[in-house]
């Protein structure tokens, strides 16, 4: 395999915000490799919160050039075992290389992903789209501009979230699920949680910071809401020590460090009997024509990432109205077009 690491920085189509910060640019690394004449692609994006940056990425992979560089791939969930020593601590790096080698494997077999793992596209949740933070004109805007979705997902944290949603709900029928991003209280979510469930609210999304177990138990006994984790749950071992504190887990690619370990999550979660989400940062088709290749097995996803951004920088899975369409192409259908 040839390896080869590409840098990409591109324009938000707004500034986006959650009960944390904001951004206004995209900074992404992506992964290629490169066997037999075919090139399968990954991606992870800078990430603050998780501490992610693309020169630590970068690093990462330069640590494991020599074993790929030096090998055929055969079976993607191998190729991660064998570069899990030098690539656990970051596992933003680690999720760019599994997805590439997952494209590439493939397009190696000639056939798309979902279909070697044995899954059909008969029964695909709907994605939402996503309404960061603003003045709630602007979060009104921003769903007028995507109108027609069957879900959107409202990123709260404010001291006047019930005016936004109440506000939002005057202008669409559709399902609304919404984020605080641990912006919350338990005395605020508590208030909160059954007055969202009368606005068609059907699930809230990482209502406290991470270390507040005793408030999730505590709001988990009480909400008439289910609760998904997000930053609560990262990596494989995050699902287990969900169950009791959340109804539902929403696992991303880059927290937990690629599609092989998002699918032993994913097993897990079923078993505990816990609902299953998949989610998207900002990231760009690469990315997101991963995610929709897990889309068969999920209870909610959220891949709207792509169009986010002002510009994408590949051809992939695309997205119209909730409904995700998949191309005639093989490995997760990647082709980078800049
Ligand atoms: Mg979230």
């Amino acid at each position: 395999m040839k390896l080869r690491l590409h840098r990409f920085e591109l324009p938000l189509r707004h500034v986006f915000t959650i009960a944390r910060g904001s951004s206004a640019v995209y900074r992404a690394l992506v992964v290629e490799l490169e066997q037999d004449g075919l090139r399968g692609y990954g991606e992870a994006g800078e990430n603050d919160f998780y501490g992610a940056t693309w020169e630590n990425m970068a690093a990462a992979l330069e640590r494991v050039r020599p074993l790929l560089e030096g090998g055929q791939l055969e079976d993607p969930r191998a190729l991660w075992e064998q570069c899990r020593p030098a690539l656990e601590q970051n596992t933003f790096a680690q999720c760019a290389l599994d997805v590439a080698a997952h494209d590439l494997w493939g397009k190696l077999r000639g056939q798309p992903v979902w279909k070697l793992w044995g899954l059909t596209l008969a029964k695909l949740p709907p994605t939402d789209y996503t309404i960061g933070l603003d003045t709630i004109d602007k979060m009104i805007a921003k769903i007028q501009e995507f109108p027609g979705w069957p879900v959107y997902k409202i990123k709260l944290g404010t001291d006047h979230d019930l005016e936004i949603v109440r506000s939002l709900r005057r202008h669409t029928d559709a399902i609304f699920r919404v984020d605080a991003n641990c912006g919350w209280s338990v005395e605020q979510a508590l208030d909160l949680a059954p007055r969202l469930a009368g606005l068609n609210v059907e699930f809230i999304e990482q209502p406290l910071p991470p270390e507040d177990w005793e408030g999730m138990r505590r709001l988990r006994d009480q909400s008439p809401l289910p609760l998904v984790a997000d930053e609560s749950c990262q990596t494989e071992a995050d699902v287990d020590r969900c169950l009791g504190f959340f109804h539902g887990v929403n696992i991303k690619l880059v927290k937990c460090g690629g599609l092989t370990p998002a699918r032993r999550m994913i097993a897990r979660a079923r078993h505990l009997g816990l609902k299953v989400m998949v989610g998207c940062m900002t990231e760009s088709t690469v990315g997101i024509s991963a995610i929709a290749q897990l889309s068969p097995l999920l209870d909610y996803v959220d891949m709207d990432g792509a169009l986010l951004l002002a510009e994408d920088i590949a051809r992939g899975v695309t997205i119209d109205r909730g409904r995700v369409r998949y191309p005639e192409e093989n490995g997760c259908g990647v082709r980078l077009i800049r």
